[in-house]
Parts: C-alpha cells; sequence; structure tokens
C-alpha cells in the first residue's frame, strides 16, 4: 500500500477522508490536514470534494465542500483565512479580524499572500493545492502556527524558511523549536522539469544535484519535498521535526486532484488547513 513510507496518516467519517502529519497532532495543540477529492457534491474534473473556489467549479458546490471537511475534520468553517496564492513569498499575520476573509468568496481572501501565521487559537488557515507543496508549521513553545503553499517558485523562493523567519520576528519562534509537515503533493516520480527551471533550481540551491534527476532530452524530475526540507534544516529545523507525507498527488487519481495529470490542468483542489486548538 502506497501510505506505507508516508509520514502521514488518513482519518474518515462516514462522509469523507483525510490526510493528518500525527508528528505535529501528538502535541495536542493543533487541528491540521490535508484534504482528499472523497465524499464531495462536485461532479466532472472536479469530482468530488473540490476546495478551490477559482477553479470553474460551482460557488454553491464548492462551499457545500468545505463545510463538508470542515465537520469533518473540527474547523469552524466561518472563521477560515485563506490567501489568493499567487506562487509569491509574501506571509501575512493573521489575526481575528481576518477571520472568514475568503471562506465563502474570491474576492474577501488575503490578496497577494502565500504563507499565513497566527498565534490565535481557533483561528483555522487554510491554502488550496492540485499539485503544490503546502508546508505546516507548529512552534509548540511560542503556541504559535504557519501555512505555505510552496508550487515551484514558492519552493524556488524558499517560501518554507520565510514563514518559519516570519514567525520568529511575529512571536519569538525558534527554527529548532518548530514542528513542519511537508504534505502530499507532486512527487519526483512525476514531477517532469525542462531546462530554464533546472537552471534555476541549479542556481537557487548549492545541494541542486540531490533535488534533480536527469532525464533523457535535457529534462530532469524535480523533487519538491527535499526542496523545501532543506532549507529548514538549513535554518535549523531539526530533521527529526519534519514529517513529509511522500504521497504523490500525480499518482493517486482515487485520493487526489494533479494539474499536471488533467487534460488543461482543468481539476480539482485540496485543502491543507492548520489551527491551533482553542483553549
Ligand atoms: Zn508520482
Amino acid at each position: 500500500m502506497f501510505m506505507e513510507e508516508s509520514g502521514w496518516l488518513t482519518r474518515s467519517n462516514e462522509r469523507t477522508v483525510w490526510f493528518y502529519p500525527p508528528g505535529l497532532e501528538a502535541t495536542g495543540m493543533v487541528i491540521s490536514g490535508f484534504s482528499t477529492r472523497i465524499g464531495g457534491v462536485s461532479g466532472g474534473p472536479y469530482s468530488s470534494l473540490n476546495q478551490g473556489l477559482h477553479v470553474g467549479d460551482v460557488t454553491e458546490l464548492v462551499l457545500k465542500n468545505r463545510g463538508i471537511l470542515a465537520e469533518a475534520a473540527g474547523l469552524p468553517p466561518g472563521s477560515q483565512v485563506v490567501p489568493a496564492q499567487v506562487h509569491g513569498d509574501r506571509v501575512h499575520l493573521a489575526e481575528w479580524s481576518d477571520a472568514g476573509a475568503g471562506a465563502r468568496d474570491l474576492e474577501s481572501s488575503i490578496s497577494d499572500c502565500d504563507a499565513l501565521i497566527t498565534r490565535e487559537p481557533g483561528l483555522p488557515l487554510v491554502t488550496h493545492h492540485a499539485d503544490c507543496v503546502a508546508l505546516l508549521i507548529l512552534d509548540p513553545l511560542k503556541k504559535a502556527v504557519g501555512i505555505a503553499h510552496a508550487g515551484w517558485k514558492g519552493t524556488r523562493l524558499r517560501i518554507g524558511e520565510k514563514t518559519v523567519r516570519a514567525m520568529g520576528e511575529a512571536f519569538g519562534t525558534r527554527p529548532e523549536d518548530c514542528r513542519v509537515a511537508i504534505s502530499p503533493s507532486i512527487g519526483p516520480c512525476c514531477y517532469e522539469v525542462d531546462a530554464p527551471l533546472i537552471e534555476q533550481f541549479t542556481a537557487a540551491f548549492p545541494y541542486h544535484s540531490e533535488l534533480l534527476t536527469p532525464r533523457p532530452g535535457q529534462k530532469a524530475h524535480l523533487d519538491l519535498w527535499e526542496a523545501n526540507r532543506r532549507p529548514l534544516i538549513e535554518i535549523g529545523v531539526r530533521d527529526q521535526n519534519v514529517f513529509t507525507s511522500r504521497l504523490c498527488t500525480c499518482c493517486s487519481p482515487d485520493y487526489f486532484y494533479s494539474y499536471r495529470r488533467e487534460p488543461g490542468g482543468v481539476t480539482g483542489r485540496m485543502a491543507a488547513f492548520i489551527m491551533l486548538r482553542p483553549g
């Protein structure tokens, strides 16, 4: 079974299934995870638990799907904070005044933003993914959390490192205290990239040979999991505190949407989420 070597596990209710990182949840301090496409009401290429409002699905159905996930995972549906992801590296400090931003429409989402941090218990941070990585971050000492969306652009921009640093500035977070979970995403098995991207990663990462596996025709397979893990280790996150799911969205059509796999990229989105438990 493909989950055997994963650092994440599944939970389910009578309706849906989702993945969660035991390494974060063992603290008892957070609700965190990554949804699947199982158990929703959307049809066609969005079948069935699509969480993305920006992909051409029917809004009413997406909101129903968000409600199904929220109920299953134990998240308050109305107060979710959702960024308008742009493959950048801006980190937003979320406070209660942001509660519900992007929860029910695109217009109110946190603009130009790919990472959120907060110290507010009960305030869920949510990002949306087809093949991109989600980084879920917990500082159990300062009682703070962060979430980041990392496709190849965010990965090259070291958005995980920048999110941990932003938690440092805002909350006094130290990298050595953090626990970080790396979500399902397109894996090194499927993520073929071409020369321009290979050049960018070669320039940006001294250990690029460990991230890129050469393929015929000046192409390579890129390991987004390792490319996100290494910068975190470099700033002091402990190896044993990084929990990588190692599940490939492109390889697992029963569980996951995949932009790369679907014709024209027309597909749904999974939600990544993290919330400090209240009380
Ligand atoms: Zn794969």
